[in-house]
């Protein structure tokens, strides 16, 4: 680096919301790693909620976990699977956060009798929060991710304040990118540049030039077409980009070295570095694509019409499916529609593998502890996770462990068997918000086990969010039954996690091992499951993988062994 100034690279997006900002800045930061530079990523999401931690998963999607325990956007998960580098508390900043420490502040009386507003201390806020991305890990380049649209109200002081950044770094430290869409009129035969025309000049409006366009479209643009839309935002062509959909998102930095968008930002920044070495994530998109082997895994939930809430999971299932050549078809499951053990049966009999994730709240409860039966009796690989485990020990303690009506006092305050029960230190707490167990923490596998085998580790560390833990008490019982803990905390006291010995596939764990699962690398858990899964697929279907999978790196699968 030239000088030790951190560089800006603000994303905004305009035209329509859902254009991808998240995995747009995502895909610069992996071209950067790629290139030897650290980057930091950041995404100001301007609701009022203090985090997304409380928020519905309808409303918002999944809540990312960050390692030091920041409840997040799902957009962090992007910026961690695609730069493998780990976010933190200072990588998601909503508007309600930033109030709330003005507020406080005014109410201790900081601000000596001054009148306190959205512009200077609104902005000084923010922009103090985006300098942080920049020195706690001591960053090349920091991506700071505006959410929203360009003419919201609500992100006029994010825009506000990283209209005034350079003020405080220099032009030429900042980059602002901004993302539309040219949308193709199907009547007219062509594709229409007049949003994109429209959205920059909201953006000049308020004082914000861009320095380059990323314009996602169905198909690539012409060079006419960059060279119209360059001409009426005084940008030049080259600053055009074509963000054409692609089918697989990890497909997008790849997209992004041929339009060489790495390059253009270096070249903004005056910075020198080797062309990206991306060679691990090609890999991965390779076998992704030459994945043919079909693995079907049930994923037995309450928000699954909407696919966002179990992001990290999906991701994490196709992960760890890449390298044995494994096409992962989720079967998303409603557990609420689980209404009798027949009716469990009878629509997760045909998957390869069942998976019921975390969640909280009542509704859908009994279902998932019916997913937990099937699988367990019918030797259907199984994986639990948070919650998931709970309902497989609700479920063996009913079942096998003779403890009938076993539940969680999440559900059943009166169960005469909580096998689930509050954590000691969570009676007590009143409010919802950022008070569960967050974030990562030790977990100390047992000798012989199988998540112990396929961790290869005695410690592990995995991103914990729950309140409620197997009973201390009732443990002993489930034990004796035949459950075995595979994992407690390092000393003893919580399980961390579950498994049956005597079959194919029944591990669970407390913490979320889908957070951590990256690409190149595959959560072992994850990994373990879809083994397991794929190993039934082909079984059952006895069918061998086809040949055109690259047998040299697509692993024993692709040889079609059993
Ligand atoms: N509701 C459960 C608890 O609080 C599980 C949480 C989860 O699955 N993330 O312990």
């Amino acid at each position: 680096m030239p000088d030790q100034q951190t560089k800006f690279v603000f994303v905004t997006g305009g035209v329509v919301s859902s254009l991808g900002k998240g995995i747009a800045a995502a895909a610069i930061g992996r071209l950067l790693v790629g290139r030897g530079l650290t980057v930091g990523l950041q995404k100001l999401d301007p609701y009022i909620n203090v985090d997304p931690g409380t928020m519905s998963p309808y409303q918002h999607g999944e809540v990312f976990v960050t390692e030091d325990g920041a409840e997040t956007d799902l957009d962090l998960g992007h910026y961690e699977r695609f730069t493998n580098t780990n976010t933190s508390k200072a990588s998601n900043v909503t508007t309600g956060g930033i109030y709330d420490a003005v507020i406080r502040r005014e109410r201790r009386g900081d601000y000596l009798g001054g009148t306190v507003q959205v512009v200077p201390h609104i902005t000084n806020e923010i922009k103090h929060r985006i300098k942080l991305v920049a020195e706690t890990r001591d960053v090349d380049v920091a991506i700071i991710e505006i959410g929203g649209t360009v003419g919201d109200i609500e992100s006029l002081p994010f825009l506000e304040a990283i209209r005034q950044f350079p003020a405080d770094v220099g032009r030429r430290n900042c980059m602002y990118v901004h993302l539309t869409l040219v949308p193709y009129i199907k009547h007219a035969g062509e594709l229409k540049t007049k949003p994109t025309q429209h959205s920059v000049n909201e953006l000049r409006r308020i004082g914000l030039q861009p320095d380059m366009l990323i314009c996602r479209s169905e198909a690539v643009l012409s060079r006419d077409i960059r060279s119209k839309i360059a001409r009426s935002t005084a940008l030049p062509d080259e600053m055009v980009i074509s963000g054409k959909d692609v089918s697989d998102v990890y497909e997008i930095p790849l997209w992004y070295r041929e339009e060489s968008v790495d390059q253009r930002v270096l070249e903004h920044f005056g910075l020198e570095a080797p062309p990206a070495d991306i060679s691990d994530w090609e890999q991965v998109v390779r076998l992704t694509r030459a994945a043919r082997s079909p693995v079907r895994i049930g994923l037995v939930g309450k928000y699954v019409k909407l696919e966002d809430a179990y992001k990290s999971v999906a991701e994490a299932l196709k992960h760890a499916g890449v390298r044995d050549g494994a096409r992962i078809e989720i079967d998303w499951v409603d557990s609420e529609h689980l209404e009798s053990e027949q009716a469990a049966l009878d629509r997760l009999s045909a998957v390869d593998g069942i998976l019921v994730p975390g969640g909280f709240g009542g509704r859908g409860i009994e279902g998932k502890i019916l997913a937990c039966k099937v699988a367990r009796e019918q030797g259907i690989p199984f994986l639990g996770i948070c919650l998931g485990m709970q309902m497989a020990v609700a479920e063996f303690a009913r079942h096998v462990a003779g403890m009938p009506g076993a539940n969680s006092t999440e559900f059943d305050p009166e169960t005469e068997w909580p096998v689930i029960d509050l954590l000691p230190e969570q009676k007590e707490v009143r409010d919802l918000g950022g008070t569960m167990r967050l974030g990562a923490d030790p977990v100390t596998l047992q000798p012989g086990t199988r998540i112990r085998e396929l961790y290869g580790e005695e410690t592990v560390y995995e991103r914990h969010r729950h309140r409620y833990e197997v009973s201390i008490t009732l443990r002993r019982k489930l034990e004796s039954a035949g459950l075995v803990v595979g994992g407690t905390s390092p000393d003893g006291r919580l399980v961390e996690a579950i498994e049956l010995p005597a079959h194919p596939f029944f591990v669970a764990m407390q913490a979320h091992p889908e957070f951590k699962s990256r690409p190149e690398r595959p959560s072992p858990i994850f990994r373990g499951f879809v083994d397991a899964a794929h190993r039934r697929a082909l079984e059952r279907t006895d069918v061998d993988v086809p040949t055109d999978v690259d047998a040299s790196s697509a692993g024993a699968a692709g040889s079609g062994a059993r």
